[in-house]
């Protein structure tokens, strides 16, 4: 195949006639990976490695980056040498990456000064309370799209400035710089030249200017972050320099990157305004392309940049559910009441309804649109009758209904209704759900050939700029057709069961509106 290396100033003698390939680097919340992707985005192999969370109190989260990087390293190796594809058959590198995990580190001993601060992490939730009593909300929605919360970045920075020895001081003096886990590996695969981000990681600091595309200064004074902290933000396909000969032999450039969310909604090619996709892992992460419009939400969706581009930018609307796929792990490790998640599937069906059975699963708050911290999870409308399955079915009908509050949201916020669904992540592989889903929203749901669209996504990205793939209409000939659920339910019992759901809600929930 031949590479054009659009823009990038690479030259054909980089790489050596051979079979080229794509690496997809997948650095999520609960394990890293690696993945060699050929030209129809068939994955023709990756390797896997679990990275441990720290909770050092209730409701903190950290993570050692060292650990994180040399996981990470450990699995391009691995996935070389299972394959035979060396990194002379590499021809682009792609990063997705959990997102707004927090890394300190020392420019130049590269040592971090503290754990990484994991998105789930609730330490910075007063300093989040804080910034809206000081009256910051309006302000850091309609600079970042974000509503302030621990979750984001920015907080979870200041809070090591504030509480590791001597970081405030070093920080103003240049000697510590600040990156999300995409750019702590950008960093340290290239030896410590480049430290970059994406526009799509930086739009999720809370730190960035998404209509202006540059880091805010009033947002950074706001908490105090010297600017020369933050790294340089670049355009999700592009160059992100080469990694190092002592990593891989040949050096392939790193030319893709973007938060896993992100990588996923570009790997389903949603590349249209209105186009929206569905992550069904242990929680649910929903996307709306909105095209070169920045959506306000009023009803309790985010706003930040889904695609970065061809030097465009496309924003989307975000809603995420914390607690989707994590429900049926519950009911194996906690309740005991399934030996494998996927026993789900058949047990809910063994019975013809739900019986009146709710599960809300606010284990830690409800997400988007009700936003309420402080509700918990709520098993309702049991009976004598009730049984395991009942509870089974609950928990698997929970997911969609979460999905649909969502989804009815973002139709409001957008101006448009959908007319089909992608979907993908662990629980996806669970028809009783997805068929339920399509009933309820009276659309196809609708699953691609290949279900790792995350890594896809960063594949893509990566492969795009160097013309391994020439433009995103090759990439959705890719896309293939996996399973498809067309709406079957009846609008009258769909109408009374959401009604029984949003009684549910309205039971487990602490804000009474
Ligand atoms: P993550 O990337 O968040 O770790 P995955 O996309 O790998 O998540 O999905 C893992 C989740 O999917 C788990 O929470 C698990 O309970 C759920 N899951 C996996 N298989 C099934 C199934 N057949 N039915 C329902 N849920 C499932």
């Amino acid at each position: 195949m031949a590479l054009t290396f659009k823009g990038l100033g690479l030259v054909e003698d980089d790489y050596p006639g051979k079979t080229q390939y794509v690496m997809a680097l997948d650095s999520g919340t609960t394990s890293v990976r690696a993945l060699i992707v050929d030209e129809y985005g068939i994955i023709v192999a990756s390797a896997r490695r679990h990275i441990k969370n720290i909770y050092p109190h209730p409701g903190w989260v950290e993570q050692d980056p060292m650990e994180i990087l040399a996981a990470q390293i450990a699995v391009m190796m691995e996935v070389q040498f299972k394959s035979g594809i060396h990194s002379d058959a590499i021809a682009a590198i792609g990063i997705a990456n959990q997102r707004e995990t927090t890394v300190v580190w020392d420019r130049d001993s590269g040592q971090p000064i503290h754990n990484a601060i994991v998105w789930q992490c609730r330490r910075t939730a007063p300093m989040a309370d804080e910034l809206v009593r000081a009256g910051f909300e309006n302000t850091i929605r309609a600079k970042t799209g974000l509503k302030p919360d621990a979750y984001f970045s920015g907080t979870k920075v200041k809070w090591v400035l504030d509480n590791v020895d001597g970081a405030r001081e070093a920080a103003r003096a240049g000697n510590l710089i600040f990156g999300t886990i995409d750019t702590w590996l950008i960093f340290n695969l290239t030896g410590g030249v480049v430290h970059a981000t994406d526009y799509t990681n930086a739009s999720r600091t809370m730190l960035f200017n998404i209509h202006t595309l540059e880091w805010d200064q009033e947002l950074l004074d706001m908490l105090d972050i010297p600017v020369a902290m933050l790294p340089e933000v670049r355009w999700s396909s592009g160059d992100f320099g080469r990694v190092s000969p002592e990593i891989m032999t040949h050096s392939p450039r790193i030319t893709g990157v973007a938060g896993d969310q992100q990588a996923s909604l570009f790997g389903h090619c949603c590349f249209e305004p209105g186009d929206t996709k569905n992550t069904y892992g242990t929680g649910c992460f929903m996307l709306m392309n909105t095209g070169g419009t920045v959506v306000e939400s009023e009803h309790g969706l985010l706003a930040t940049i889904g695609i970065a581009e061809g030097g465009r930018i496309d924003y989307a609307l975000e809603g995420s559910i914390f607690h989707a796929g994590s429900v049926i792990t519950w009911l194996r490790d906690n309740l005991g009441i399934i030996g494998r998640v996927d026993e789900t599937e058949e047990i809910a069906n063994s019975i013809p309804d739900n019986g009146g059975c709710y599960l809300v699963p606010g284990f830690s708050g409800l997400g988007a649109p009700w936003w309420d911290p402080g509700s918990r999870g709520l098993l309702y409308g049991l009976t004598g009758a009730s049984g395991r399955a009942s509870v089974v079915r609950a928990a698997c009908e929970s997911m969609a209904y979460q999905t649909y509050d969502v989804l009815r949201a973002m139709e409001a916020d957008a101006g448009r209704k959908l007319t089909s669904l992608s979907v993908d992540g662990g629980s996806a592989k669970n028809g009783f759900i997805m068929q339920f889903q399509a009933d309820l929203l009276d659309i196809p749901v609708v699953q691609p050939e290949s279900v790792e669209t995350t890594a896809l996504g960063a594949a893509y990205l990566a492969g795009l700029a160097v013309g391994y793939w020439e433009d995103r209409e090759e990439l959705q000939q890719n896309l293939g057709h996996g399973r498809r659920f067309e709406p079957a339910g009846d609008p009258i019992v769909m109408a009374q069961l959401l009604s029984g759901w949003h009684d549910a809600v309205a039971r487990s929930r602490t804000v009474i509106q």
